[in-house]
C-alpha cells in the first residue's frame, strides 16, 4: 500500500480505458483515496464508485480556472486534504502544420498546457500549507520527437510547453516540500485517438519500439504510482519515459 490515506486528484479520469482511470484504479489500490474530475459530472460519478466506498466524481473543466478552484475546494472540504495531481486530462488532433487554425491552437493548447497550470494553481495552497505533496503532470512522447504519430505539431507544442511548466513548478515549490514530475507516454492503447488509428499503422509502429508492443494504460498508471508516492521523495523535475524504447535518449 504505497498510498495509504493519500486524497489523489486525478483530471480527465472518467475514460473507461484511459490513462487517468487506470491510474485511479492503482492509486484506490494503493489506499488512495481518490478525486476523478472530468468534464461531465455523472461521468466522473460513476467513474469514482467504480473504485469503491469513498472516493468522489466531480466536473470540472481544466480550462476554467474558476471551475478548477472550486473543485480543489470541494476535495479539501470534503476529503480534508490534497497530497496528490496527477494533470492527466488532454485532447489530441491528427492535423499538419497548415491545417491547424485557431480554433485548433486553442483547444488544443487549453486543456493539455492551460489546464495544467489551473488546476496546478488550484492544489498549491493546499499543498503548501501541508508543506508535503506530488504533482504529476502528463506530457508525450510527442514532446520529445517532435509527432509524428498521431497528434499534430499543435500537440507536440502544448506537451512540450507541459514540460517547460512542470520544471519551473519544480524549481520555484521544491523549498514548499511539493515535487512536481513528468510522464512522457509513447503510443498507448486508449480512446484519444477516436478509432483513427488504423489496425495496419499499430503494426507498424510496433516494428519500431524495441519492447515490441505498444503500451497500455496501466504501463503509464505504474510510472504516476512511483512518482505519487514516497518511492521517490528525492524525485522533483524528473521526466519519465514510458515508451517501450520507442525513443532512446
Ligand atoms: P482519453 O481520451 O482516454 O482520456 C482523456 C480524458 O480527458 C477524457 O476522460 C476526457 O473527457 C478528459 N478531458 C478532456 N478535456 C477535458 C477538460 N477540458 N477538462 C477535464 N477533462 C477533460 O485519453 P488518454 O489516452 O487516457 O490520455 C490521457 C493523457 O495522456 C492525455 O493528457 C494525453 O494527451 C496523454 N497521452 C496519451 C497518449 C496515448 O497514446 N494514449 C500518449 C501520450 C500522452
Amino acid at each position: 500500500m504505497l498510498l495509504n490515506d493519500r486524497v489523489c486528484v486525478i483530471t480527465g479520469a472518467a475514460s473507461a480505458r484511459g490513462i487517468g482511470k487506470a491510474t485511479a484504479r492503482l492509486f484506490a489500490r494503493h489506499g488512495a483515496r481518490v478525486a476523478i474530475l472530468d468534464l461531465e459530472a455523472g461521468q466522473a460519478e460513476a467513474a469514482a464508485r467504480d473504485l469503491g466506498p469513498g472516493h468522489v466524481g466531480l466536473a470540472c473543466d481544466v480550462t476554467d480556472r474558476a471551475a478548477c478552484t472550486a473543485a480543489a475546494d470541494e476535495i479539501v472540504a470534503r476529503l480534508g486534504r490534497i497530497d496528490v495531481l496527477v494533470n492527466n486530462a488532454g485532447i489530441t488532433q491528427p492535423l499538419k502544420i497548415m491545417e491547424i487554425g485557431p480554433e485548433h491552437y486553442d483547444a488544443v493548447t487549453d486543456v493539455n498546457l492551460r489546464g495544467t497550470l489551473y488546476m496546478s494553481q488550484a492544489v498549491i495552497p493546499a499543498m503548501r500549507q501541508q508543506g508535503s505533496g506530488a504533482i504529476v503532470c502528463m506530457s508525450s512522447v510527442s514532446a520529445q520527437r517532435g509527432g509524428g504519430i498521431f497528434g499534430g505539431p499543435h500537440y507536440s507544442a502544448a506537451k512540450a510547453g507541459v514540460l517547460g511548466l512542470q520544471k519551473a513548478m519544480a524549481r520555484e515549490l521544491g523549498p514548499d516540500g511539493v515535487r512536481v514530475n513528468a510522464v512522457t507516454p509513447g503510443l498507448i492503447q486508449t480512446d484519444i485517438t477516436g478509432g483513427k488509428l488504423t489496425p495496419e499503422l499499430k503494426v507498424e509502429i510496433a516494428k519500431g519500439i524495441p519492447l515490441g508492443r505498444l503500451g497500455v494504460a496501466d504501463d503509464v498508471a505504474n510510472a504516476c504510482l512511483f512518482l505519487a508516492s514516497d518511492l521517490s521523495t528525492y524525485i522533483t523535475g524528473a521526466v519519465i519515459d514510458v515508451n517501450g524504447g520507442m525513443l532512446i535518449h
